[in-house]
């Protein structure tokens, strides 16, 4: 067990683990927040990560095709390039290994309570702290930085039966080891973005693969190569053009914000997709049901090159009337045919829009986030949340992107959060909370950014959107615009206030 008593935060109340900031989680963004404290000389920290190891959703998911969308040389911290990338677009592995290696080399892993999973924060107004339960300790400290992130935790939907299925059920973000394959009948729910990359690995191996689609969704090519041993040679010894490279990428994918704002710009590259799916798919009627019918970019864009060539294979048979109950052998569909199956994979997407965390936050007045969020998931700057204090989520509300590197945008909340716990302390408080009427505006101001994207008028559903419709998801414009808005500090957006019993020197 960790003794952290030597640290330099005191707090006012005995605890087992006392430290002045705790980040949660390891992935992307509490890696980076760690990295961002370190930097600073600040070490009073720890993390703590559920599971026992660091990645996140790239420990997480492990199944066959798992790859990022975006280019590594982006999708990938601006402070710790890696010229080793073997692939424009690197896969799941690849990407860990990255993870690992950061926490590693940046002396974050001594950090990290593993195995330590949270299941309530609750802020102590009298002590002006926080109080972590985990399944192991309590904690106490004065800020916390999520990085809990909003695809952590599977969703599974309710069908009916599916508890009397006598074969094997798994969640695509909880593929088991070793999984046995071949021969085997196998049902697939879901055409999403992990979908499409698991079946084209797993069809050439299955008996019968019998994928249900319940909307067609955009797929263009993956532009994506091997890079060369002297590219790789080149950015290790030239690290500026690596960043040039990195830049070069970064700007050709804001030009796609252009787009989702103005959706009938979407019709060339919805020109390019048809292409892409005439150029694969001969059979009229299945290119017929693999056709979308919305605007291109109303839902994730999908890359790939493999997924309609394994949709063409003669072993695949696509199901557009959805599962309509599940038997003790396999599934009936709406068009009440049962399909019998050994397997059934729900590639059916993650809780992003009634996320667990949000259930056991509990802010200033004792009610929880998921209570202030009843109606939409808001905050200030993607990050604060009025009523709960010294706060911050990475990638809380607004802050997904359509279009380029989520870490661009959990970078810089990072410096957010850093810049206002900085200037708190420089001015002698110790607690900050968003004022309810600035985020009111922030929100005002996001929603109008909103207005006529093809988010919105795209003609479709998806879980970007919540219960009341509004796309609580993603940021609206260009990414830059959110970073220079939230990093030029408004600090009227905040009440400050002094703790309110001084902690002992
Ligand atoms: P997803 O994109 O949300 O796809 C879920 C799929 O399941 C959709 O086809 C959806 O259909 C279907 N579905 C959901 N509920 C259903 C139900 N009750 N009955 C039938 N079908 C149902 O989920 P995901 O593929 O897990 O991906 C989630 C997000 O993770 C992505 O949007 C992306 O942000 C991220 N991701 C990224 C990468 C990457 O390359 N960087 C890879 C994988 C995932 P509808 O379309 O009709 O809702």
């Amino acid at each position: 067990m960790n003794n952290l008593s030597n640290t330099g935060y005191k707090s006012n109340t005995a605890a087992e683990h006392t430290t002045k900031t705790i980040i949660i989680g390891t992935g992307f963004g509490g890696l980076a927040a760690a990295f961002r404290l370190k930097q600073q000389n600040d070490n009073d920290y720890i993390i703590l990560e559920r599971a026992g190891d660091v990645g996140g959703v790239w420990r997480d998911n492990q199944y066959p095709g798992c790859a990022c969308d975006v280019q590594s040389n982006l999708y990938s911290f601006s402070f710790a390039q890696n010229p080793a990338w073997s692939r424009e677009f690197s896969g799941r592995d690849e990407i860990l290994q990255y993870l690992k290696r950061c926490a590693r080399q940046f002396g974050l892993t001594s950090k990290i309570h593993f195995n330590t999973n949270v299941t309530r924060l609750e802020w102590r107004e009298k002590d002006s702290e926080w109080l972590i339960t985990t399944d192991r300790n309590e904690y106490r400290s004065r800020y916390i930085i999520s990085g809990m992130g909003n695809l952590s935790d599977p969703k599974i939907p309710h069908i009916d039966g599916i508890e009397n299925f006598k074969g094997k059920v798994f969640h695509s973000g909880n593929w088991p080891k070793d999984l046995q394959l071949d021969g085997k009948s196998v049902a697939v729910i879901g055409t999403g973005a992990s979908a499409i990359q698991f079946i084209p690995e797993i069809q050439p191996l299955v008996a019968n693969l019998h994928v249900y689609q319940r909307t067609a969704a955009w797929v263009m090519k993956r532009p994506d190569s091997a890079v060369n041993e002297v590219t790789r040679k080149r950015f290790a010894s030239m690290p500026w053009l690596q960043r040039l490279a990195r830049y070069k990428i970064y700007l050709k994918r804001e030009w796609m914000a252009c787009a989702f704002r103005n959706p009938v710009l979407m019709r060339v590259a919805q020109k390019h997709a048809m292409h892409h799916l005439n150029e694969a798919i001969k059979d009229p009627q299945l290119r017929k049901k693999l056709t979308p019918n919305y605007t291109l970019g109303c839902k994730r864009v999908l890359l790939s090159n493999d997924y309609y060539p394994a949709m063409a294979k003669p072993n695949v048979n696509l199901i557009t009337s959805g599962p309509k109950r599940i038997t003790e052998r396999g599934i009936v569909g709406h068009d009440d045919i049962e399909r019998q199956v050994d397997m059934i994979i729900f590639g059916t997407g993650f809780q992003a829009q009634e996320l667990p965390y949000a259930h056991y936050i509990f802010g200033r007045s004792g009610s929880s986030l998921a209570e202030a969020w009843k109606d939409s998931p808001v905050s200030l700057a993607g990050t604060t949340v009025s009523g709960f204090p010294n706060l911050f989520l990475i990638h809380g509300p607004n802050t997904g992107t359509g279009h380029t590197s989520a870490v661009y945008m959990m970078e810089a909340q990072v410096e957010y959060s850093v810049r206002l716990i900085r200037y708190a302390e420089r001015a002698g408080f110790g607690v900050l909370e968003a004022r309810e009427e600035a985020q009111q505006r922030y929100v005002r101001w996001v929603d109008k950014l909103m207005l006529g994207t093809v988010w919105t008028s795209g003609g479709c559903q998806s879980w970007y959107l919540d219960k009341t419709g509004r796309n609580s998801i993603l940021w609206p414009y260009y990414s830059f615009i959110f970073r220079n808005r939230i990093l030029n500090i408004r600090s009227g957006e905040y009440e400050f206030r002094k703790p309110q019993r001084l902690t002992a020197a």
